[in-house]
């Protein structure tokens, strides 16, 4: 009867196998994630990690908006963050669009007006995310002691390159 009859099936035989009921909510491998929604990153297995290991944000293009340091503020504090990896990835839609384009792929696939949109385009993705781990590292609520690195993932190897 449901839009998403599938996917709560789906659920019921995840919950008849699920045993990790009264797990604690903290990252037990100390560890917190900014990338992007893309559903080609996988962020736990990519690392090594697995349920209850790591605090992940997502959003277009893994950027450290006001909401991904409100978490990581979090993390940090109250959820044993002790390193923080912000990693965006190569061929990310918000990276390899120039606003407008973007913007004109919005409209037709809409059918009206989207010039008025806030979207996180970048056109130098390095920079953006040097900007973004210098913001985190100079937040007045990240302690120097937690190691930030920044990142691009590359979705065609899989693999992790530290720029920062
Ligand atoms: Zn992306």
């Amino acid at each position: 009867m449901s839009d998403f009859d599938d996917l709560l099936a789906a659920n019921r035989e995840y919950a008849d196998k699920f045993d990790d009921g009264g797990f604690d909510g903290v990252a037990h491998a100390g560890v917190a994630i900014v990338t992007c929604m893309d559903s080609r990153i996988e962020p736990l297995a990519m690392l090594g990690l697995g349920l209850g290991d790591a605090k992940i944000f997502r959003n277009p293009g893994g950027r450290v908006t006001p909401q991904a340091m409100e978490a990581l503020v979090l993390g940090v504090h109250l959820l044993n963050v002790k390193r923080i990896l912000i990693v965006p990835h190569t061929r990310c839609a918000v990276a390899s669009n120039t606003d407008a384009e973007l913007r004109a792929k919005l409209a037709e696939s809409a059918g009206k007006d989207a010039s008025w949109l806030h979207l996180p385009i970048t056109d130098d993705q390095v920079r953006a995310l040097a900007e973004d781990v210098a913001k985190v590292r100079s937040h007045p609520f990240v302690p120097e002691d937690v190691k930030v690195g920044g990142f691009i993932y590359d979705v065609d190897t899989g693999l992790l390159n530290q720029k920062i």
